[in-house]
């Protein structure tokens, strides 16, 4: 049985002028050990994604579909109940942004307690904060230091050792390497790719293709809330099938290209009263009248496509 499932999942806000729906009926599953990079634009979902699946929605509502992880539907369980079994010891997340969330006021160590008390770890504090620090090569002496004596690329390896605190097998990490410079970001794809080797798996949430595919055997490539195609990384790159899976890829720089980056016309759909029908129809270069009903799911060698290109 793969480690996570995700199943017909919906998503939404409730605002004033209506419900926005933020994930759409999104459906895929990852084994132990493999890693998926969820890709798009921003706006399109994937954050609520990841915070649908770690139960950490402010303000929203999981309105339908099943969570699996580890075999157990944890949108059935109770917040104690998840919190107890499953967040940061099975499942954690590195935030968006988290870097900068660090409280100033105290020092790593003290933060790294606060955590461990949460979740009922009362012993061996230290030796369990060292350990952590050290699977991100940082020296344990950072314990001691307060956030602004490290520097960006210190402070983001604090929140993901932090999210390796309680040794979960799966990490959502969300845009860890925006707002890092390049070689920083780097040093951080490069130590995702260690921690994958020692069997942590992870979900990269990132509006850049070129990051996920140097970790994930999986992508999913969401668009107006929907996950439009999902397959193995090679298939995605190799043979994308969804219109906007193309436009994607193609917009990115080459290395080893003459072809310059094309950006996308148009702009994303509102996920406001979201209207039935392709949610990539305004920009697509093949629409046709059938595309104002919603596409079905269609499969494709390593996973699905919506897109009645190919029904
Ligand atoms: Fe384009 Fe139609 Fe496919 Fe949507 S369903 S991507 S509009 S061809």
């Amino acid at each position: 049985m793969p480690f996570l499932v995700v199943e017909n999942l919906s998503t939404s806000y409730s605002t004033e002028n209506g419900k926005v729906h933020a994930v759409q009926n999104v459906s895929f599953s990852m084994n132990a050990g493999e890693s998926i990079g969820i890709a798009g634009e921003s706006a399109c979902g994937k954050s609520t994604l990841g915070l649908s699946i770690m139960r950490t929605l402010q303000g929203g509502t999981v309105e339908s579909g099943r969570i699996l992880l580890d075999g157990e539907s944890i949108l059935d369980m109770t917040d104690e109940e998840f919190a107890r079994h499953f967040r940061w010891k099975k499942l954690s997340m590195v935030f968006q942004g988290a870097m900068n969330s660090l409280d100033p006021v105290y020092t790593i160590g003290q933060q790294f307690s606060d955590v461990l008390r949460e979740h009922g770890h009362l012993q061996n504090h230290l030796n369990v904060m060292t350990a952590a620090l050290r699977s991100v090569n940082l020296d344990p002496q950072v314990l001691k230091k307060y956030p602004h004596e490290l520097s960006g690329g210190m402070k983001q390896r604090v929140v993901i050792a932090m999210a390796l605190l309680l040794k979960p097998r799966l990490v959502i990490a969300d845009e860890p390497t925006t707002a890092l410079d390049v070689l920083v970001q780097s040093q951080i794809l490069n130590l995702f790719k260690m921690l994958k080797k020692e069997n942590t798996s992870f979900m990269l949430i990132s509006h850049d293709l070129a990051t996920i595919s140097e970790i994930c055997e999986k992508i999913g490539i969401m668009y107006g809330g929907r996950m439009v195609e999902f397959g193995s990384s090679e298939e995605i790159f190799e043979k994308p099938k969804h219109p906007y899976t193309q436009a994607l890829i193609k917009s990115f720089p080459k290395l080893h290209s003459d072809q310059r980056p094309k950006y996308i016309p148009g702009s994303p759909p509102s996920l406001l009263n979201a209207e039935p029908g392709c949610r990539f129809i305004q920009r697509c270069p093949h629409a046709m009248e059938k595309c104002k009903k919603d596409p079905k799911t269609t499969k494709t060698d390593s996973g699905y496509v919506q897109c009645f290109l190919y029904e």
